[in-house]
């Protein structure tokens, strides 16, 4: 439920309710917007005494949230969140654009790639260390060797690191590591390490699995912001269809879809979301008209050496010319790369 303050109610008024909600066994979630604060009650609401909370002063109104997201949904947390991690604020104006190779491959594949992409724009870096691979025999990703050339990235070029972790066990490490702790769409729903995410405290990138609906991704986003982690991106990427042409299917029904529904910043990764190279700056551009706060793109110096993805790769000059291409749809619609 949620209780909706007046638009003049005082820091002690809010207080009050606050307390009150407390006193009943509930947490309260406060959003406090430009308008008017808002309230969030989670926990079993049957045995709510709703009038008792409308009979108080400063109160405009109480509502029920229907949905079964509750911190994520956008009735608890009107306005968008927007939160910084190392300097790049995440949700805002600024469309942010994470880009990098699929995985960390040597030393100086990273850091050739990490300036290039930081050259080209790109405001983080991805790489993975911990790859989630349909075969066991593929190349598996170099795990802490390639957690430390990413920092060691990041040290050069100053652009805060999202890379993949894939158990609940792996989060001391790669927490030490990354910025951005990223759950792939095969873990989406790998509840254990949902959980453990949200305990961690560290931000989230959290991709929709490969046949997800948009309420098992928001439930899933529901998880980690259960344990008190509000730092969470969700990530459209593409999911599977009877079209064997494209990888996945990008569904750029979810970019609105999911900005009408929750505050939380929505990433477009339109690489793993094509899985062809001559498709992702079109459906880049796409997504941020869309109205999709970020990009997940991956781009190698050699997509033909890559050891994953490199079908989906594109060489450095192509997302350079990618994100300028991005960049004039921002501006088109009042915001900027
Ligand atoms: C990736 O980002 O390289 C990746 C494995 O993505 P996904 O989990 O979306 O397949
Ligand atoms: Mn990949």
């Amino acid at each position: 439920m949620i209780v909706v303050m007046k638009s003049g109610a005082s820091a002690e008024e809010i207080a009050q309710v606050i307390r009150r909600v407390e006193e009943m066994g509930y947490q309260a979630h406060v959003s406090r917007g430009e308008e008017r604060t808002i309230i969030g009650i989670i926990g079993d609401e049957r045995p709510l005494n709703r009038d008792a909370l409308e009979r108080m002063d400063g109160v405009e109104k109480t509502m029920p949230v229907l949905r079964p997201f509750k911190l994520a949904s956008r009735d608890f947390h009107p306005e968008d969140s927007v939160f910084p991690i190392n300097g790049v604020r995440i949700g805002g104006r600024q469309v942010i654009i994470m880009a990098g190779p699929c995985s960390v491959e040597s030393r100086s594949q990273i850091l050739e790639t990490a300036w290039a992409v930081k050259e080209a724009g790109a405001t983080v870096l991805r790489g993975g260390a911990f790859k989630p691979r349909t075969s066991p025999y593929s190349f598996q990703g170099l795990g802490e060797e390639g957690l430390r050339y990413l920092a060691e990235a990041r040290e050069e070029t100053g652009l805060p690191v999202v890379t993949e972790v894939m158990a609940p066990e792996q989060i001391p490490l790669v927490a030490q590591y990354a910025d951005i702790l990223q759950i792939g769409a095969r873990n989406m729903q790998n509840f254990a390490l949902l959980r453990a995410v949200g305990k961690s405290g560290h931000p989230a990138l959290l991709k929709r699995g490969l046949m997800a609906t948009m309420e098992e991704l928001l439930m899933a986003a529901e998880y980690i912001l259960a344990q008190g982690n509000p730092r969470v991106m969700l990530c459209e990427r593409g999911i599977r269809t009877f079209e064997t042409y494209t990888r996945n299917t990008f569904d750029i029904n979810a970019i609105p879809l999911l900005k009408q529904l929750t505050h939380l910043p929505v990433i477009a990764d339109p690489s793993h979301g094509t899985g062809r190279w001559e498709l992702v700056s079109a459906v880049a551009r796409a997504a941020v008209a869309a109205g999709a706060d970020g990009l997940l793109v991956e781009v190698h110096p050699r997509p033909e050496e890559a050891l994953s993805d490199g079908v989906q790769s594109l060489k450095p000059a192509r997302f350079a010319a990618l994100v300028r291409g991005v960049r004039r749809v921002a501006e088109a619609i009042g915001r900027e790369v």
